[in-house]
């Protein structure tokens, strides 16, 4: 790992596991660059051990650090990847834990480029595999900007769910990086949350298709619907498809689903829940009544 200091023309390369125990001050922090280095090889090796190909922390990923602090616009990023080149961090935006996190969050785009996956998947997914690296290193960001605002978001709802939270970072990274965009991830956290929750939607699909690929298409138009959605919602949602009659049409369901998408979108201050009790209300099984027939 190597350390650029910058300084009016002039630049500096630094080993950073040579620097012995130096430290070095950037804006309002200080560094030490050798035990930032040993933890950044520490955290990456429990990450992806033997992918972590040799070299990869020596030729990709350089730290960067400008005479006089954050030079740049304050809206600058605080890392970057590029395919080409590889990762840079720049200090003076976050502490030293911080930048650590910054560091495994570029990281994370580079192993999702040897994988073979980086080039076919979307923003969202993208940062997401990369959100999942950084909170496991500690670091925990806030956006407003997308795509890192809906990556975000379905990275921290799969983290609240105890069977995916519970796994390896090996098992996480492993489910997520064969998806390619945000409808899949989105799909992943209500695989999860039906799991978790025993909310039977699974359950639900077999008992009304045999066919494989309906099912999946089903699945996948859920998980478009419900892309934006809070837990709490996605679990409201899946609790009324589980409840709609097995005589309900591909075609019905589809209706459901896109009249809940436009009347949320036409009238944003509505209650969502209760758009969501309309539209399913024609197909779904009157408890009461059951109860007074049975
Ligand atoms: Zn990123």
């Amino acid at each position: 790992m190597q350390l650029l200091l910058r300084s009016g023309g002039q630049r500096v390369a630094v080993d950073m596991e040579r620097a012995g125990g130096q430290t070095l001050n950037v804006g309002e922090y200080s560094y030490r660059p050798t035990h930032m280095a040993r933890k950044v090889r520490r955290l990456a090796a429990q990450m992806w051990g033997s992918d972590l190909a040799p070299g990869i922390l020596e030729q990709r990923l350089t730290f960067e650090a400008l005479d006089g602090g954050v030079g740049s616009s304050p809206w600058s990023d605080s890392g970057s990847f590029s395919p080409t080149s590889g990762s840079i961090v720049s200090l003076g935006r976050w502490d030293e834990d911080g930048s650590i996190g910054i560091a495994l969050h570029e990281l994370a785009h580079e192993m999702h480029m040897r994988s073979g996956g980086y080039d076919n998947s979307d923003g969202v997914l993208r940062e997401a595999l990369s959100l999942l690296a950084e909170r496991e290193s500690g670091l925990r960001r806030t956006f407003e900007r997308e795509p890192y605002y809906t990556a975000s978001n379905l990275i921290s709802q799969l983290c609240e769910l105890s069977n995916f939270a519970r796994q390896s970072f090996a098992k996480r990274w492993d489910e997520i990086v064969t998806l390619s965009n945000d409808v899949g991830l989105s799909d992943l956290v209500n695989f999860y949350l039906d799991r978790s929750e025993r909310l039977g939607l699974g359950r639900w699909l077999k008992r009304y298709s045999d066919n494989l690929e309906l099912r999946d298409a089903i699945l996948n138009r859920i998980a478009a619907v419900t892309l934006r959605y809070s837990l709490n919602y996605r679990r409201y949602f899946i609790e009324r498809v589980v409840r709609c009659n097995s005589e309900i049409t591909p075609d019905q369901l589809t209706y459901v689903f896109e009249s809940i998408t436009t009347l949320d979108r036409r009238y944003p201050n509505d209650d969502l829940e209760q758009i969501i009790a309309v539209c399913f209300a024609p197909h779904t099984r009157q408890r009461r009544r059951l109860l007074a027939f049975g």
